[in-house]
């Protein structure tokens, strides 16, 4: 080969290398495969938590519905409908809120609870001196117990009597007379909650009253129903109450729980066993045993 052969060789071999190396460099894989995408793994949006005002008591003051979840299935629970007589019932009410609102997710996604902490909240007022959410709070300096002052609303209407179920004006309680209003529904606190009711349509109904140490199934005329029935006993057993389907110690007329009952819903009275501990731990047990009933 002379001198021009060689360097065109030369430059053949230089090309030749050069494009084995560019096809080399051009087809380098990345270092890591990108995993395939996730399926069903994407985690749940956390549940949003909400307030409203769903009404006003015959003094003004407001009726609040805390409502936690995104699913279809509503479960309702309900505080302080004696108000000051039963002022843990609103305590715990307010601490199942404060619960649930810092562990959402802990609501399963098809599930909504709705959570009305103070029902009565001119009782509690008048028997207590609290306003508004409390938890925490010590109110055994409160002697009006027995007496029943602070169980009535401001115009001395007992509310677990005013509703459309068995509905009587004249009622008692531990027989004495107490009234249920001029007609089922004449208190704003029991109209409030009725239309509240009819509006989310839940399946279930919990009323915490104290204190005789039992859940009580409910109905509206006829046998309690099987809804009712597991309702109570999976709230009773979670959070070690009692279990009475049916009080009868005397007959209640227009109670919440009744009416709610005898539109289908399983409803029950919580009855706390103290009048000055709101037994959250064993509560937040029962609320949790309802949601996985109707967990899906
Ligand atoms: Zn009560």
């Amino acid at each position: 080969m002379n001198g021009s052969a060689k360097i065109l060789v030369g430059t053949i071999i230089l090309l030749v290398v050069a494009g084995l190396l560019f096809l080399t460099l051009s087809k380098k894989q990345p270092e890591t495969t990108p995993e395939p995408a996730p399926v069903n793994e994407a985690p749940a949006p956390t549940p949003t938590t909400t307030v409203s005002v769903i009404g006003k008591s015959v003094e003004g003051r407001e009726i609040e519905s805390h409502v936690i979840g995104n699913g279809d299935t509503d479960l309702l629970f309900i505080g302080g409908i004696h108000g000051g007589y039963e002022w843990n019932s609103a305590e715990l009410a307010y601490e199942i809120i404060d619960y649930f609102d810092a562990n959402p997710n802990e609501v399963p996604e098809n599930i909504t609870i709705h959570i009305i902490p103070n029902l009565n909240p001119d009782g509690l007022h008048l028997a207590t001196g609290l306003e508004g959410k409390f938890t925490g709070t010590d109110v055994t300096s409160y002697e009006m117990h027995e007496t029943g002052e602070g169980r009535f609303n401001s115009n001395d209407v007992d509310l677990n009597r005013n509703f459309d179920c068995r509905w009587d004006p004249d009622s008692t309680w531990r027989g004495r007379a107490v009234s249920g209003g001029t007609e089922p529904f004449s208190e704003p606190e029991a109209a409030a909650i009725r239309d509240y009711v009819l509006a989310i349509n839940p399946v279930v109904g919990v009323v915490w009253h104290s204190r005789a140490n039992n859940v009580y199934g409910s109905e509206c005329g006829g046998e309690v129903a099987e809804n009712t029935l597991a309702l109570m006993n999976a709230y009773a057993e979670a959070a070690d109450y009692g279990k009475v389907p049916i009080f009868d110690a005397y007959i209640v007329t227009g109670a919440l729980e009744d009416w709610m009952a005898g539109r289908g819903i399983a409803s029950v009275s919580v009855e706390l066993e103290t009048r000055t501990d709101s037994e959250f731990e064993r509560n937040l047990r029962g609320v949790k045993a309802a949601l996985e009933l109707y967990r899906k």
